[in-house]
């Protein structure tokens, strides 16, 4: 007998017809099986005989732990299986670049435990990640019939981004000079430095020697000579790089025999130890003398001067004093060419592509590009140009940049490659820095870092301005607009120029002492009797600072550039930004103390961050306790919240009324009780973005501030 409609019966020995499954139907007489409903699917592994079945939801409360480069990650169970009991999890990892915001998938590199994919577990660590990056982490539940649906799939995400992380290994190195006592190595920063290296340490040992005694020796730059060799003997060596995150793993091993001893009756210094010290000692006092002359001469005409041949060059960073390089103002050259011959690389043109413009310059375009030396890896670039019909005097000050520049040879102080000015249009390149200025950056990315990571900014900016203190240069723009950042999130200090390239900062301003003044980033002794010096600079640091914790906010606000120096005079200064730890805030006071004396040194800012970046705990900020001083520093354009009748008012001010009913909801109806509210209150209106979140408190913070000003209502923060 045929089934009925709803019916099957899947064999013709089965005496009885059965009825459909669950989600499943037919309306045919005689069917052997059920079709599934839309939405639900048979596994081909499933019999006729159990019900349809769908993908299941997404997994719930997915959380996350994050240390340095490995992220855990746990989650609930679906709400729904979608009927099924093979319900495993898998993960989509993508890595996302900072700008343009693009995410591609993390590949092989990342590793997973217990794995990617098939987890019958609700958690998972992934490892190997990068440092100071940004991921996206999807967790997908999957069923047997998951790749049956065509629906979209749910997952669970989240954004994540990476600590510190030490750095990737050296590997490209190249024996520059071999001698029968000593080998002089360079080599390539690593392809992730993870930060701020710091130094370098070059592991040592002879290849054939059976207890491998190593010996090490340690450089700041990327080369080194390790001397006291044996002739004849084959050596191996080995490099890592170190930064604040700690030594990275050792490169592979480069093989290198010395010279053979020689066997002339000529002894060589090297095999001469008293010849070697009188060679060093005449040398030192001639180089001293040279050193101590070119610098009395520069001071009269063209400042330090120093020999073209090739080989003085070489002479004078061999017999360097450590501590006595400083810094040589171009201006004293009589001839500027000189100046930037004397301190930057000649390129050739060819050796330039240019590909993109990326921003506009005091002098002509900037753009992007690569510059191929011969035999050495291509790299990308910043090629600042001049534009055509340029006077004699704007071709002086835009290359006393490259002069300027050319001096300093810091990991937080952008490098220059070299200039072209035998040719047009006449050029500097400078290293690529991806990020472009840390100002405009910090505002496209608000709120997204975590204070670790800002710190780490403000350190490496320390790091390069006590670099150029330490030289005798004192920068007098030192702004975030100013400062660059690459891929790894390493900050590093630009735009030197002299006083008057200085004036063309859009932020300088006429002050009553003559000459144009970034007033907001400047000490009060440098705008009262231009006394520019690194303690100046120190104060303009400590502006930087609250750029960098406010994510670039302007400092001040939009207050007169008069209201500014009145305020400061008047004992004022910035209050913390939000989520600020108070020990920085701290940080920035001292550094715009009145006295200029009692600033700190860039060598203590170092130091301080330092302990900070190692003690986290010093970081923290007692969630809604973030205290501001209550001054007249405040946005002067911020309206009157006493003027606001409602919440929703006030909330439709700063756009941000689709969260009028979490308001109302949570009964805040009057905007004293929104005065009175914590971030906490805030987070748990069910306001998930962070951006938001931060939005709505700044501007409570200032509604409560301005009471407490204006009307002196006691309202307690
Ligand atoms: P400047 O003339 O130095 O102020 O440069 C103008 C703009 O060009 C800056 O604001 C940056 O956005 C960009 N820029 C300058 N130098 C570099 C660099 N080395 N790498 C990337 N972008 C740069």
């Amino acid at each position: 007998m045929a089934c009925g409609r709803g019916f099957y019966k899947s064999s013709s020995q089965d005496l009885q017809c059965s009825r459909c499954p669950a989600h499943s139907y037919n309306d045919r007489e005689g069917s052997w099986r059920c079709d599934c409903e839309d939405g639900y699917y048979r596994a081909p592994t499933d019999s006729p005989a159990v019900a349809c079945t769908r993908p299941p939801s997404a997994p719930q409360n997915l959380v996350y732990n994050i240390n340095q480069t490995t992220v855990s990650l746990e989650w609930g169970p679906p709400a729904d299986t979608g009927g099924r009991s093979d319900v495993t999890y898998r993960i989509i990892c993508r890595r996302c670049s900072w700008e343009p915001e693009e995410c591609v998938p993390c590949g092989g590199n990342v590793g997973y435990s217990p794995q990617q994919s098939g987890l019958v577990d609700t958690y998972v660590t992934v490892v190997d990640l990068l440092a100071h990056a940004n991921y996206t982490f999807e967790v997908e539940a999957v069923n047997g019939v998951s790749d049956l649906s065509r629906t979209q799939r749910l997952f669970a995400a989240i954004n994540i981004a990476t600590g510190q992380a030490a750095p990737s290994q050296v590997s490209e190195v190249i024996k520059e000079r071999v001698q029968q006592r000593s080998v002089q190595l360079s080599w390539q920063e690593p392809e992730q430095p993870n930060g701020v290296i710091t130094e370098y340490e070059i592991k040592y040992y002879e290849k054939d020697q059976k207890d491998r005694i190593y010996s090490t020796v340690k450089s700041k730059s990327t080369s080194a000579t390790v001397n006291n060799l044996k002739p004849s003997t084959a050596y191996v060596f080995q490099i890592r790089a170190f930064t604040a995150a700690g030594y990275g793993t050792y490169g592979p091993r480069l093989e290198v025999t010395t010279k053979e001893e020689a066997t002339a009756t000529v002894v060589s210094s090297e095999q001469n130890p008293v010849i070697i010290i009188a060679v060093v000692a005449v040398a030192g006092t001639i180089i001293l003398v040279f050193m101590v002359f070119g610098f009395i001469i520069g001071r009269r005409h063209c400042g330090y001067s120093k020999a073209d041949q090739e080989g003085d060059e070489e002479l004078y960073f061999q017999f360097k004093f450590p501590g006595t390089k400083t810094y040589i103002d171009p201006e004293t050259y009589e001839d500027p060419n000189r100046a930037v011959h004397q301190f930057a690389k000649e390129l050739d043109a060819s050796c330039i592509k240019i590909e993109r413009v990326i921003g506009a310059g005091e002098f002509g375009e900037v753009c992007s590009g690569r510059l191929k030396l011969p035999g050495k890896r291509d790299v990308s670039v910043a090629i600042k140009t001049l534009k055509n019909g340029y006077t004699e005097k704007q071709r002086r000050d835009f290359l006393c940049e490259a002069s300027i520049m050319g001096q300093f040879d810091h990991p937080n102080v952008v490098h220059l490659e070299g200039v072209v000015t035998r040719g047009k249009p006449v050029m500097i390149v400078i290293e690529y820095m991806e990020n472009g200025s840390l100002d405009a950056f910090l505002r496209k990315h608000d709120g997204q870092f975590t204070v670790i990571q800002l710190v780490g900014m403000l350190r490496g900016i320390a790091a390069g301005m006590r670099y150029l203190s330490d030289m005798g240069y004192v920068h007098r723009d030192l702004a975030a607009r100013n400062i660059l950042v690459n891929s790894n999130l390493v900050c590093k200090v630009s735009d030197f120029g002299l006083s008057r390239v200085i004036e063309d900062d859009p932020e300088a301003v006429y002050t009553t002492t003559g000459g144009k003044i970034p007033v907001r980033w400047t000490a009060t002794e440098a705008i009262q009797y231009r006394k520019f010096t690194s303690a100046s600079d120190v104060w303009s640091y400590g502006i930087v600072m609250w750029e960098v914790m406010s994510y670039g906010e302007r400092p001040y606000w939009d207050m007169s550039n008069q209201d500014v120096i009145k305020a400061i005079e008047e004992g004022y200064r910035l209050p913390a930004p939000m989520d600020c730890p108070p020990g920085l805030h701290q940080l920035m006071l001292d550094c715009w103390q009145k006295d200029r004396g009692d600033r700190p040194k860039f060598d203590q800012i170092v130091g301080i961050l330092d302990k900070m970046i190692r003690n986290p705990n010093t970081l923290k900020t007692p969630v809604g306790t973030c205290t501001r001083p209550i001054s007249p520093l405040l946005d002067q354009n911020t309206p009157d919240f006493t003027a606001f009748r409602s919440v929703g008012d006030w909330l439709e001010a700063i756009k941000m009324d689709r969260y009028k009913d979490n308001f109302t909801a949570a009964g805040y109806s009057s905007l004293e009780s929104v005065a009175r509210m914590t971030i906490e209150d805030v987070m748990s209106l069910g306001i998930t973005l962070v951006g938001h979140q931060k939005k709505i408190m700044s501007s409570i913070q200032t509604m409560r501030a301005q009471m407490l000003h204006l009307h002196g209502t006691g309202v307690q923060v």
